[in-house]
C-alpha cells in the first residue's frame, strides 16, 4: 500500500467523515442488528396507534418487572415502575442511586392516519362509506389505493366497549379508499399536490350489497348498519361518540436483497418508543433515575390529555418524589433532569435531493442523527439545545462509539416540523432531538435502515445508563 500523503493525513485528522453505518458492523454486529430489528418489527406490527402500543409497552415492563406506581406506596434504588396515562400514553423509570434527577427519553407513540368523523357513514353510488377527517401532517393522495384496517374503541349506548382492530387477521376484511383512474384524471392531474386528493374525498368503502325486501333509499348503508348491530350490537349513533382510526393494514416487511431495511407504517415514532424501551429493559442498574416517555398526540401538536404539554411528567415528577420522601421540589428534579427527545429525523431521498442541504441533511444507513434544533422558518418552534449539552451528548457518543451523524432536518425555509422537545425543556432540563432519519415518513409505508435503529437503541441505553 502507499504511503499517505502528509495532506491526506491533514484531511483526516481535521475534516467531518461521513461514513455507512453498515460498514464495519462485522458478521456478530450485523447478527444484533437484524435480531434486534426483528424485534421491532414484531412490536411496530401489532401497534399502530397510541392504544395497542401503550398496551404492548406495558405488558413488556410488567414482564422486565416494573409495577404501576400507583400501586407502589415507597420506593427506592432499583425499582421500576411505569405510570399509565387513560391508556395512551405512558412514562416508566427505574430508580437511580441519585433519586433526585432523571436521564429521561421523550418518544411519542400516535401517527398520522384517517379517523372517523363524528357522523361517518354514508351511501352513494351504490357504495356505504365512512367519512374520515386525517389526523397529523399526511400528503391525502398518499392514503389512496392502499388497504386500511379499522382500529379503535366504540362504546355501545347499553354500555358494551368494543375494540377494533380489523383487518389486521389473515382472513379480516380490508378497507380501501379509490384514487381516481389515469383514463379520466386529464383535470385532476393538473391540479396541485395538495388538491389532487382532498380532504373530503377521503372516503372509505365498507360495503356494496343493498339490504334484502323493500326497495329504500341508503339500502347499502342500511345493511352494513344491520351487520355491524348483529356482530357488535352497534347502532350509527354509537360511531358519534366513539374513537376510530383506520391505519395501513398489514406488517412491516425486510427491504432489499440485502434485507438492510424495513418498511412499515409508524417507525415514527414507534422505532424510538422500541429503542427506548428495549433501552429500559436491558440497562443495568442506573446512576440516575432512568426514565422514558412514550407520549400521544405529538403529530397535532401534543395536546390533550395524553399529550407531552399536559402535565402527565411533572405529575410523574411529583410521585417519585414523595414515594421516595425526598426533600426536593418537582421544579428542582425537572431542571435537573437531561433529555434526549427520541424522534426520527428525514433522510435525504435520492430522487428529492433538493430539499436538503446535503452538508447538513442525514443520510439513511450512516448512524443516528443528533439535531441541534428543530422547527422551521428561523428555527421557529424549536428547542434548541446549548453547546454545553451538546458537549455532553458529544462525549457519550465518542465513549460508547455510537456512529452518528450531525444536521437539520431539511433546506433552510423549505418547511419543517417539530418534536416534543420544546415541551421537555420548557420545565428546564436540558433537551436534544436524537433517532434515526426515515425515507417516505408520514406516508402508509415509511422506510428505515436496521443499522440507524440499532446505533439509535445503542445510544439511548449509554444515555439513560449514564451519569
Ligand atoms: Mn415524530
Ligand atoms: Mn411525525
Amino acid at each position: 500500500m502507499a504511503k499517505k500523503s502528509e495532506e491526506k493525513k491533514l484531511q483526516e485528522k481535521l475534516c467531518r467523515k461521513k461514513e455507512s453505518a453498515w460498514k464495519d458492523t462485522g458478521d456478530k454486529g450485523k447478527k444484533a442488528i437484524f435480531a434486534f430489528a426483528e424485534g421491532y418489527m414484531d412490536f411496530l406490527g401489532r401497534s399502530k396507534t397510541e392504544r395497542p402500543a401503550a398496551r404492548n409497552i406495558i405488558t413488556m415492563l410488567k414482564k422486565a418487572g416494573f409495577k404501576d406506581i400507583n400501586s407502589a406506596k415507597t420506593l427506592k434504588t432499583g425499582d421500576k415502575v411505569y405510570l399509565d396515562q387513560k391508556g395512551k400514553s405512558v412514562i416508566c423509570a427505574v430508580i437511580g442511586k441519585n433519586e433526585k434527577r432523571m436521564n429521561l427519553l421523550g418518544a411519542h407513540i400516535d401517527s398520522p392516519r384517517l379517523d372517523l368523523k363524528p357522523n361517518p357513514v354514508f351511501e352513494d353510488k351504490g357504495l356505504a362509506m365512512l367519512k374520515t377527517h386525517y389526523y397529523g401532517g399526511i400528503k391525502k393522495y398518499h392514503w389512496t389505493n392502499v388497504e386500511l384496517a379499522l382500529h379503535g374503541v366504540i362504546h355501545t349506548k347499553s354500555g358494551k366497549k368494543i375494540e377494533f382492530a380489523l383487518g389486521e387477521k389473515g382472513d379480516d376484511p380490508k378497507f380501501i379508499v379509490s384514487d381516481l383512474l389515469p383514463h379520466l384524471a386529464k383535470k385532476q392531474m393538473e391540479k396541485t399536490g395538495s388538491e389532487i386528493i382532498e380532504g373530503e374525498q377521503l372516503n372509505v368503502y365498507v360495503g356494496n350489497i343493498p339490504i334484502k325486501g323493500e326497495d329504500i333509499k341508503d339500502s347499502v348503508k342500511l345493511n352494513v348498519l344491520k351487520s355491524l348491530n348483529k356482530e357488535y350490537g352497534i347502532i350509527e349513533e354509537d360511531f358519534s361518540f366513539a374513537e376510530l382510526n383506520f391505519v395501513p393494514a398489514g406488517i412491516p416487511s425486510d427491504i432489499g436483497f440485502d434485507r438492510s431495511m424495513i418498511a412499515g407504517y409508524g417507525h415514527d415514532d414507534k422505532a424510538c418508543s422500541y429503542a427506548g424501551l428495549k433501552a429500559i429493559i436491558d440497562m443495568k442498574q442506573p446512576e440516575v433515575t432512568a426514565a422514558v416517555y412514550f407520549s400521544d398526540k405529538e403529530e397535532i401538536g401534543s395536546i390533550g390529555n395524553t399529550g407531552a404539554y399536559s402535565f402527565m411528567l411533572m405529575d410523574f415528577a411529583e410521585l417519585l418524589i414523595a414515594n421516595l420522601s425526598l426533600k426536593i421540589t418537582t421544579g428542582e428534579m425537572l431542571r435537573n433532569s437531561k433529555a434526549i427527545s427520541a424522534d426520527v429525523s428525514a433522510a435525504i431521498n435520492p430522487s428529492f435531493p433538493e430539499v436538503h442541504e446535503e452538508s447538513n441533511a442525514a443520510l439513511i444507513g450512516h448512524g443516528v442523527v443528533v439535531e441541534k434544533y428543530t422547527g422551521y422558518g428561523g428555527k421557529y418552534s424549536a428547542n434548541d439545545a446549548s453547546a454545553e449539552y451538546m458537549s455532553e451528548i458529544r462525549a457519550l457518543l465518542d465513549k460508547n462509539k455510537i456512529i452518528y451523524q450531525t444536521g437539520e432536518i431539511g433546506k433552510i425555509d423549505s418547511g419543517g416540523g417539530g418534536t416534543i422537545a420544546l415541551y421537555l425543556s420548557r420545565y428546564g432540563m436540558d433537551t436534544v432531538d436524537i433517532g434515526p432519519a426515515v425515507l417516505g415518513m408520514h406516508s402508509p409505508r415509511e422506510v428505515l435502515s436496521k443499522v440507524d435503529l440499532y446505533e439509535t437503541y445503542r445510544l439511548y441505553k449509554a444515555f439513560l445508563e449514564n451519569k
